[in-house]
């Protein structure tokens, strides 16, 4: 079960119930949450126990524990979680767009990206610089010099910046020049990975793993919480199946499961979800119309020449176009781009 402290609850009240869950011989675990701490105890959800906590002073609620996962738990938390990120929030009733190339290729090209993405309504500036790619002889992403790239273009357009991580003793690095940290598909169950981003109490903007289910990502998302980070975005990016016709099937239904069942912001990459250029904008639609909080969008000048992902990137016009169609959409459900 959990027992969530209420926001006013002190030191004494905490203790009073560990020392409860001791006397009845159950192991505990204690975590902060933003406004409050929040005590796992292992072993016993028996309603007569559960209403033992419950009578605590100090206590706001006990939950039992029906799934795998705790602090990403919506029965946990009890509301949504908005992310601030240098003033753009996630998760709150604006649809934030984070767009940009696949790779930062050059400085002259991100600028130019980030201009035109900033313009047509963008929140946020992508690109990868460290490159998670299937082949050795592909291009591996520009490193730190791509981070500077990316920096400078955020800062000319007045943009946060997201941009992958893929190795632990990389994360200080990309810290410095990012204000959210991605983590790929390919690193979906990395787990030293998440133990220091979650240390490094960046927001982080976890991709689902391509053959990942739903509460294997969660559950990936409970290790960056359990290090004290609260700040995670969940990302879908399409799962790999049988179907061939496009790159991986997007499965829009896990923005519907992921908002029952987690309070963390889930947005939707519909880039990598299918592979195609024009089925970004068909599947971008109905991401937000299914109540998705975000979408992170390929935009390349000049997709054919692009050293990455040039098949499914927007060019500019397409993405201007996608963003004058999405503000109907988003108005239609009560919420704004
Ligand atoms: C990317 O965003 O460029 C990327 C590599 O994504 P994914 O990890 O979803 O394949
Ligand atoms: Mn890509």
């Amino acid at each position: 079960m959990i027992v969530v402290m209420n926001a006013h609850a002190g030191n004494q009240e905490r203790d009073r119930i560990l020392k409860l869950a001791e006397d009845m011989g159950l192991k505990y675990q204690v975590y902060g949450l933003k406004n409050s701490s929040v005590i796992a105890i292992e072993g016993d959800e028996k309603s007569s126990k559960i209403q033992q906590f419950e009578a605590c002073d100090g206590v706001d609620r006990v939950v039992a524990v029906t799934h795998p996962f705790k602090l990403a738990s919506r029965d946990v938390v009890g509301r949504s979680t908005v992310i601030k990120v240098n003033g753009v929030e996630i998760g709150g009733g604006s649809i934030v767009v984070m767009a940009g190339p696949c790779a930062v290729e050059g400085r002259q090209l991100i600028n130019s990206t980030a201009l035109s993405v900033g313009k047509a309504g963008a929140a946020i500036l992508r690109g990868g610089a460290f490159k998670p790619r299937t082949s050795p002889y592909s291009f591996q992403g520009l490193g730190e010099e791509g981070l500077i790239y990316l920096r400078e273009a955020g800062r000319l357009c007045g943009m946060p910046v997201v941009s992958e991580v893929l190795a632990p003793e990389d994360v200080e690095l990309a810290a410095k020049y990012t204000d959210i940290l991605q983590i790929g598909s390919r690193n979906a169950q990395n787990y030293p990975l998440f133990r220091e981003v979650g240390k490094s109490k960046m927001p982080v903007l976890l991709k689902r793993g391509m053959m990942n289910t739903i509460e294997e990502w969660i559950m990936s998302a409970e290790y960056i919480l359990s290090e004290g980070n609260c700040s995670v975005i969940l990302c879908e990016r399409g799962i790999r199946t049988f179907e061939r016709y496009t790159r991986n099937t997007l499965d829009l239904s896990a923005v519907a499961v992921v908002k029952k069942l987690s309070h963390l912001p889930v947005i939707v990459d519909p880039s990598h979800g299918t592979g195609h250029w024009s089925y970004v904008e068909p599947m971008a639609l109905a991401a937000v119309a299914a109540g998705a909080d975000g979408l992170l969008i390929e935009v390349h000048p000049e997709p054919h020449k692009a050293l990455s992902d040039g098949h499914q990137s927007l060019n500019i016009d397409r993405f201007g176009l996608l963003m004058e169609k999405l503000a109907p959409v988003a108005l239609a459900i009560g919420r704004k781009i």
